[in-house]
């Protein structure tokens, strides 16, 4: 999307979307008790992946699918106000993270803006160890309520998933 023909396009798009809208009466609440924390990548659509509907799962996407900080805050509100019980962690191949040279990536950004930059972006070089290091940090999250954390890697080249750590 570059220019604002196409913002309006998409905008008139959702007008037609919103004249036949069918899911009015969902809730909040995940009706499967289901959360999905995994990457942003475009090639994933964990719902459709697993069979699941609108409604079903809350997902919680960032740059690799990561237990962050903030992961962690939408896990507790998901837990402890929307009922949710099970966690899927899922990463994938081909992720922009993989092998990422976060160092050049800070030297880059601090040269082009000047500014100081002190975020970790959490690149990683090894897919299934990444997924089990967010695995077990969920598992173990003192704010966490002690529910089953399945870890799985979706391969963009076949849609299938893998599992990596048993629940
Ligand atoms: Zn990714």
């Amino acid at each position: 999307m570059t220019d604002r023909d196409e913002f309006d396009r998409l905008l008139a798009v959702n007008d037609r979307y919103a004249e036949s809208f069918e899911h009015s009466s969902l809730t909040a609440r995940p009706a499967r008790g289901l959360v999905i924390v995994t990457c942003m990548d475009t090639r994933l659509d964990v719902l459709r992946a697993l069979g699941l509907d609108m409604g079903d799962a809350h997902v919680i996407r960032n740059a690799g699918g990561l237990a962050t900080d903030d992961v962690i805050r939408s896990l507790i509100v998901s837990q402890q106000l929307l009922g949710t019980h099970e966690i899927f962690v899922i990463g994938h191949t081909g992720c922009g993270l993989l092998g990422a040279d976060e160092d050049a990536l800070r030297d880059r950004m601090v040269s082009e803006t000047g500014e100081a930059l002190h975020i970790a972006f959490g690149s990683f070089d090894d897919l299934d160890a990444s997924v089990q290091a967010s695995v077990e940090r969920l598992r173990t999250h003192a704010w966490l309520k002690r529910v089953p954390v399945h870890g799985l890697v979706f391969d963009v080249a076949t849609g299938r998933l893998r599992e990596v750590t048993p629940a």
